[in-house]
Order: structure tokens, then C-alpha cells, then sequence
């Protein structure tokens, strides 16, 4: 039956769906050399989605936790233990993951803003942060920026081979150093993006100069790709949103706060108000979203790394130059695709946006989006809007006409997105030969 189905009717249905027997034949052939790698994905979504399960065993999750509340949200037993839940997954003393947190960038203000007071200085020793970071701090004037109330701040550059500058670092920490941002993933630059053990040795080294500094890791798009999180390698607090990895596809909105008690009791007077800190907060109707997108998380976050991984090794294959490239193991689900046209990134958008299970019948364009210096492009056709665990993909139109690509709730989908890319590609006459 299986085999039927392969050599028959699955070349059948992909050639209905517009992928030409060509480029089919070419995923598979990309395909037969990742079968180790992606065991090692399937045997890492396996202890992962152990550590999940053994949380919500060990947290006594009850049917009566996914019923919500409403008002003040008092004595909302499903919040309650979901932030348990989440402690246990993380290993942290307490967490605060709500619907209330609009966003990745809100959970990182809020983390940064709570637990900074004026005359204290945050120090980046990974460089540049995340785009939207630059108002919250202030690198770009802002208002409510951490500038505006008289927090300061200092940025240590990568070296030039994306190594840590150490003696940089240890000249930038003095008495008035409070928290340390770590950007886990590179986000938008072309860096490497660290693993764990990499930011667990920063961290050491950082607390062997300073002991009391708060070390925060933004950990966005780095969920459950490691079999550890940096707050097993020393971080006090780790922040991401649930419209990524931990959300599982299936959150609708949210952002998750991890860490050291103190920290996180900061974060929530912060949230709410001081005097009520976690005791308030409805949860409406989102947590059984919130538990069964955790379950979800670490096998859909391996159906994105397989879907990166093999985006990398096909176009690699092709001659474009990839970032990472498709042999080295991987620390987030994020993978950049170089095209030097706009012509190519834009059929490869194109490509991404026809294979979505919502909005395939829609051609993606560039646009002026606020707050970029050129324009830009964006193929998403996903359930939760603006969700970057579903099948997505954006660039900005100047050189190199890079494309980030991430996501894909099943690997399925993410290998039929990534075929549909190449054979768009191949139409547009972007690529001649394969
Ligand atoms: C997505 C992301 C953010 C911000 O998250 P939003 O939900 O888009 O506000 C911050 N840092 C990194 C590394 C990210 O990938």
C-alpha cells in the first residue's frame, strides 16, 4: 500500500498541486542524504516531548485546568499551573506566560523594564539586538524607552569570525552593570546563532566578573531545538513569545517569561500592577491552546528544523549561499537563503505563499513597511496572523536579497512549501537548470 502510494498516486497529487516531476525527483535525491540528520531531529523531538509530557505530569494537570476565567482572573487554577508547567520545562524557580503579554517584543520589555531601575546600565555582549530591542532600549529614540527613565546602555560587537570579544565584555561590566541581554537566534543578521553551550559559557564568564549581574537570553525561535535551555547553563531568565516554537502553531497570541523567582515576581508587578503581581489576570479562553501548543511544541519545532534543513541543502546544492549551511547543526528553525536578485526572492516568496493552507490564491509584494529602509516582502498564509512557527517567509528588496525562511507546522507542509518555492523559481525563470 505504502509503496503504491509513493510511486503512484503521491507523484499524481504533487503534479495537481503544481510541482513538475523534475523538481519532486530532485527533493527526493536531496532527501536520501538527510535521513541520518533527521533521526537525530526525531530522537531530539522524542526527549523533548518527554521533558514536556513528565511537567505535566509532575504539575498534576487536570481537566479542570483548561477551563478558564474571567474578571480579575483570581485563583485561576489552568494559569497557575501552566506557569508551573512551564517552570518544570525550563528548570526555573518560577514563570509568567500569559495571554497578556502581547508579543515576543513585549515579553522582553517587560522583562528588561521590570527588572531595571534608573542609574542601571544593560549590556549586550552579542551585539546588535533585535530590531524592535532598539526602541525598547532607546539605540533608536523612542518614547517609554528604557533611555527615557534613565537606563543606559552598552553594546560589545561580535568579532569579525562571530566570536565573543571576552576582553571587550570584561571591559564593559562595572558596578553600574545590572542585566545582560543574550540574543539566542540571529534573527535578521547573518551571524551564527549560538547554542546553548555557547551562551552558558558566556554566561560563567560573565557572572566570574560580576556574580549579582541578571543574565536575560531572548530565546525567541530557540525552543526545544537543543535537548537543554540556556536556563539549564546558568541564564536567570529566559524570554519568548508563543506565536514560536512553544505555542506550538496552536497559541493565538501570548509571550512566556522564565527564570529566577525575584525576576519573575518583577516582571509581573510589572505586567499587572504592583500589590497584585500574578494574582490577577483572567485566562479567558486560550489555555487549552496554551497546554496542547506546548505539547505540540517540540515535535512541531522538528518538523521546522527538518523543513530548514532541507530549504539549506537544496538551494545549497543549487549555488546559492545559505546561511547556515546544510551540514552544521542547528541552534534555532530560522535559515537565510541569499538569491542576489530581488527576481529570486520574490519567486521564492511567491513560491511559500501558494503552498499555505490559508490565503494560497493570493500573490505576496513587496511593500513600504514602517520602520525598514527598504522595502519588503512577506509570504505567510497561516491560522494565527503574523505566527513564525507556521510556514513563512520574508526579505528585504536590496543586496544580498536574502530570504529568512522559517517554520512549518508539519514537516509535510514545510517540504511541500520548499518544492513549491524551487518550482516557482524554475517558472519565473530565476533558476534554468536542475
Ligand atoms: C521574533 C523575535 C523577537 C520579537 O518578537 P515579536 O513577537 O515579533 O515581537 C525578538 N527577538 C528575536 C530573536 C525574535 O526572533
Amino acid at each position: 500500500m505504502y509503496n503504491e502510494l509513493k510511486e503512484g498516486s503521491m507523484h499524481q497529487l504533487y503534479e495537481s498541486m503544481g510541482i513538475s516531476d523534475k523538481v519532486y525527483q530532485y527533493g527526493e535525491k536531496t532527501l536520501e542524504k538527510l535521513k541520518n540528520r533527521f533521526a537525530q531531529i526525531d530522537q531530539m523531538a522524542e526527549f523533548n516531548q518527554l521533558k514536556v509530557v513528565k511537567a505535566m505530569q509532575d504539575c498534576r494537570v487536570s481537566e479542570a485546568c483548561l477551563l478558564g476565567t474571567t474578571g480579575y482572573g483570581y485563583n485561576d487554577i489552568g494559569r497557575d499551573t501552566l506557569e508551573e508547567v512551564y517552570a518544570s520545562v525550563f528548570h526555573t524557580e518560577s514563570a509568567l506566560v500569559r495571554p497578556q503579554i502581547t508579543c515576543g517584543t513585549h515579553a522582553l520589555a517587560l522583562a528588561l523594564m521590570s527588572n531595571l531601575r534608573p542609574g542601571d546600565e544593560l549590556l549586550s555582549p552579542v551585539g546588535k539586538p533585535y530590531d524592535t530591542l532598539e526602541e525598547v532600549i532607546g539605540i533608536r529614540e523612542s518614547k517609554g524607552s528604557l533611555k527615557e527613565y534613565g537606563i543606559s546602555y552598552k553594546q560589545v560587537d561580535l568579532l569579525a569570525d562571530g566570536s565573543f570579544d571576552w576582553e571587550g565584555i570584561k571591559a564593559a561590566i562595572h558596578e553600574k552593570t545590572k542585566l545582560v541581554t543574550i540574543q539566542r537566534s540571529k534573527g535578521y543578521q547573518t551571524r551564527p546563532t549560538f547554542s546553548v553551550a555557547q551562551i552558558g559559557k558566556l554566561i560563567s564568564f560573565i557572572k566570574s566578573i560580576k556574580p549579582d549581574v541578571i543574565c536575560m537570553v531572548d530565546n525567541c525561535y530557540g525552543e526545544f531545538t537543543e535537548a537543554i535551555e540556556p536556563t539549564d547553563v546558568g541564564a536567570d531568565m529566559c524570554v519568548g513569545s508563543l506565536i514560536k516554537n512553544p505555542g506550538g502553531g496552536l497559541a493565538p497570541i501570548g509571550g512566556y517569561i522564565v527564570g529566577k523567582k525575584e525576576c519573575v515576581e518583577n516582571a509581573a508587578y510589572r505586567l499587572t500592577s504592583p500589590g497584585l503581581g500574578k494574582e490577577v489576570g483572567a485566562s479567558l479562553s486560550v489555555l487549552p491552546s496554551f497546554y496542547q501548543g506546548l505539547f505540540l511544541a517540540p515535535t512541531v519545532t522538528a518538523g521546522a528544523l527538518k523543513g530548514a534543513i532541507f530549504a539549506a541543502n537544496l538551494y545549497e546544492n543549487l549555488g546559492f549561499k545559505v546561511v547556515p549551511d546544510g551540514s552544521v547543526d542547528r541552534h534555532d528553525i530560522i535559515q537565510a537563503i541569499e538569491f542576489g536578485t530581488p527576481e529570486g526572492l520574490i519567486a521564492f516568496c511567491e513560491g511559500i505563499q501558494y503552498a499555505a493552507p490559508v490565503d494560497s490564491f493570493v500573490t505576496p509584494e513587496p511593500w513600504d513597511m514602517p520602520g525598514y529602509d527598504s522595502q519588503v516582502i512577506m509570504a505567510a498564509g497561516a491560522f494565527v496572523s503574523g505566527s513564525s512557527i507556521e510556514l513563512s517567509a520574508d526579505g528585504p528588496l536590496k543586496p544580498p536579497y536574502a530570504v529568512y525562511f522559517q517554520g512549518g507546522l508539519t514537516w509535510q507542509h514545510a517540504k511541500f512549501g520548499i518544492l513549491k518555492s524551487l518550482q516557482r523559481c524554475i517558472d519565473r525563470g530565476v533558476i534554468s537548470d536542475i
